[in-house]
């Protein structure tokens, strides 16, 4: 018998050399081995017959053998053997693979899968018994990463064996609690060995519903807490008059929203217990300024603060735009190692250098920028503290309002819903495969013509995928070749992305910043709130794979210094909804429009899909699924909390230092 707990080196098929291998992809339980989901499927469940086989298209057929034989050719031995229907004969041939004989006795009849190669011949098929419960073919069947270094049959099997032995702890099953769910060992069973697409769909949204529950789970939790905080927060007594409300150092007029949403924070600050508060405003409506203002006033009574920015360039930038914006207040970089002293009142800005030492700056209020980069339960972790922080996380995310309602419930909420005068829309265009190269000549024109212009040309992935699935998707990688070929002595291209080493990832920053480079090739990173002055122009690639908040937070990457921006976004998709939805982006400049037309217009199935690039920190569930997000309020509400044991308990974030891109 197998639990979920169970160490993957008590599992029968797997030994010393292959756990360690999977340990390294942190799976070590029988539960990290389950919750692993295939890459995708293949359907081998359609029997077919020979003569239905093809060069283009896997299919199975039942075929009895004829002959065998077994010859060398140096440096290989090659296996052969002939199979028969009533619709024709076939030869099967392997390479090196003197066991299949065997198997194949004259005679007998197997279960087979394949398509034919340009002889006519199957090469390498997947041969299997003809029994009720085959694992490799005549059946929907799981085709694994090849990342955790197994064979992939030899981990079919194992899983197979997982699940024919494995016991469900009661608290981790909903199915105990509610008649209508289905066990959560059947849907084990859908996700890995499914015998239609629809089991596929279900199994994926009953992960996608533990997701949310223990999202909920933490929110209330967080929203108890806060409420038991009275009088233990840095009790601060503002007392700020609108006259004094905002320093003379600030060159710029204040929107009314962002007025609105200052006036608030300091109230706030004033109460005896302690802001929890969300602030949204699309990229370019000017939060920092906001939360600026309310670190000013706290410093000039001898309070310190804390800013966490997602990542160095960030935390940099908000370095410099706030000594700029407020010169007579002390402002400090932290870094990882710095030694500065942390107990003068200031204001500390750094990634993980200044959460790690919340303690030691002893801040009365915490900003986090952009909080999709951390998790709920990762913000959580200055409750620790003996004094609690006021905290204000600001994010360019549109959160709609029945998530604010159910998973965010445990924060307050302002939003900036208009922009600083002056501003010029970005000029969006979709363009055909046909336009692919005019447009690139049109860029080269732009990027020759009048003031310093940075190019930003986005990618949904860093390398080709191994999931055929994504075929023909964009990669950094690939697609840093060929633009570099087409700009080759026109202009200066380069790459940046997460799995760079963190040093090459900096000297590309450091050039992008001084101007050295005219072409940057990157993923989604740039979304979270890089600061490129020079930055006109942006590309992005499958634009139909991103969600249109996604494209939105891109395409306000450029025309930050009020010079005109354009976007360009290249997509092949034929769909008429996909074209439709991005004509509507196209059109459309205002952020919390675009979300909810999102919502309304995908929601479940897009649960097949990929989680939406850099968006959310979400493994299973999609935010933009309102129906999910809805069932599971009501389900956690009927939810017994007290014997119920999360399947999927959200895993505190190690405190290393965040990557530069992801
Ligand atoms: P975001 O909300 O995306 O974080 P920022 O706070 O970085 O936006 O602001 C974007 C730019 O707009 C900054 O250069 C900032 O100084 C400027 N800005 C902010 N508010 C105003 C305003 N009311 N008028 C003019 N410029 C402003
Ligand atoms: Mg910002």
């Amino acid at each position: 018998m197998y639990n979920f707990s169970t160490s993957l080196l008590d599992v029968k098929g797997i030994g010393e050399k292959t756990f360690l291998g999977l340990e390294q992809k942190g799976i070590s339980t029988v539960q990290d081995l389950l919750l692993s989901l295939p890459l995708h499927y293949l359907d081998r469940s359609q029997i077919g017959q020979i003569k239905d086989l093809t060069d283009e298209k896997e299919i199975t057929f039942i075929g009895e053998v004829t002959t065998t034989s077994n010859f060398f050719r140096r440096p290989r031995s090659i296996q052969s053997a002939t199979v028969k229907d009533e619709t024709g004969r076939i030869k099967l041939m392997w390479f090196n693979n003197k066991f299949i004989l065997k198997k194949l006795q004259k005679g007998q009849s197997f279960l087979i899968s394949g398509k034919l190669n340009k002889k006519g011949t199957l090469v390498h098929p997947q041969v299997e018994d003809l029994v009720a419960d085959s694992i490799h073919t005549g059946r929907i069947v799981p085709v694994y990463s090849g990342k955790y270094g197994i064979q992939i049959g030899k981990l079919r099997r194992v899983i197979k064996g997982i699940l024919d032995d494995l016991e469900v702890n009661q608290a981790t099953d909903l199915s105990q609690f509610f008649d209508n769910i289905q066990e959560l060992k059947n849907i084990l069973k859908y996700l890995h060995f499914p015998e239609t697409k629809d089991q596929v769909v279900q199994g994926k949204e009953r992960l996608a519903l533990e997701e949310l529950l223990v999202l909920i789970q933490t929110s209330n939790r967080i929203k108890k807490e806060w409420s038991e905080l009275f009088n233990q927060g840095n009790i601060v007594k503002l007392n700020i008059s609108e006259k004094q409300l905002l320093p003379q150092s600030i060159p710029f007029t204040l929107t009314a929203a962002q007025l609105r949403s200052t006036r608030k924070i300091i109230t706030d600050l004033s109460q005896s217990k302690p802001m929890n508060r969300l602030l949204i405003g699309d990229v370019g409506s000017g939060k920092t300024v906001v939360a600026g203002v309310a670190a000013y006033h706290l410093i000039k009574r001898g309070y310190s603060v804390a800013l966490v920015a997602p990542t160095k360039i960030l935390a940099s930038q908000h370095f410099d735009t706030l000594r700029s914006l407020f010169p007579d207040i002390d402002i400090n970089l932290l870094t990882v190692g710095s030694k500065q002293e942390l107990d003068k009142p200031a204001l500390y800005i750094g990634t993980h250098g200044v959460v790690n030492r919340l303690d030691k700056i002893k801040p009365a209020l915490v900003i986090y920028d952009e909080q999709h980069r951390f998790g709920v339960a990762h913000r959580s972790a200055s409750l620790e503290l003996d004094l609690k922080p006021h905290i204000l996380t600001m994010t360019a995310t549109p959160i709609p309002r029945s998530l604010m309602l159910t998973i965010f419930s445990h924060l307050e909420l302002s939003v900036i819903d208009e922009m600083p005068k002056g501003r010029k829309p970005v000029e969006t265009y979709l363009v055909g495969k046909e336009k692919r190269a005019s447009s690139y000549q049109w860029i080269e024109k732009l990027l020759n013509e009048g003031e310093k212009k940075q190019v930003i040309l986005v990618c949904p992935f860093i390398e080709p995928s191994e999931n055929e699935s994504f075929d023909g998707v964009a990669n950094v990688t690939d697609k840093y070749d060929e633009i570099s070929k087409v700009f080759k002595n026109k202009a200066k291209v380069a790459k940046l992305h997460g799995r760079m080493k963190k040093k090459e990832q900096e000297e590309i920053t450091d050039q992008l910043f001084a101007g050295k480079i005219d072409v940057l090739v990157t993923t989604p990173i740039v979304e979270v709130g890089v600061d490129l002055p020079e930055a006109a122009i942006i590309v992005i690639e499958n634009a139909e794979r991103f969600g249109l908040a996604s494209l939105h937070q891109l395409r306000g990457r450029v025309g930050r210094r009020g010079q005109q921006g354009y976007c360009l976004l290249f997509s092949e998709s034929k769909t008429q909804t996909t074209r439709d939805r991005l004509k509507v982006f196209c059109e459309e400049k205002n952020g919390m429009k675009l979300a909810e037309f999102d919502l309304q217009n995908r929601g479940a199935g897009d649960i097949f899909g990929m989680s939406q690039s850099g968006l959310d920190n979400l493994k299973y569930a999609n935010w933009a699924n309102i129906e999910l997000i809805s069932s599971a309020r009501t389900i956690y509400n009927e939810l017994d909390t007290n014997k119920w044991e999360p399947l999927l308990a959200i895993k505190s974030q190690k405190k290393e230092n965040l990557p530069l891109a992801n």
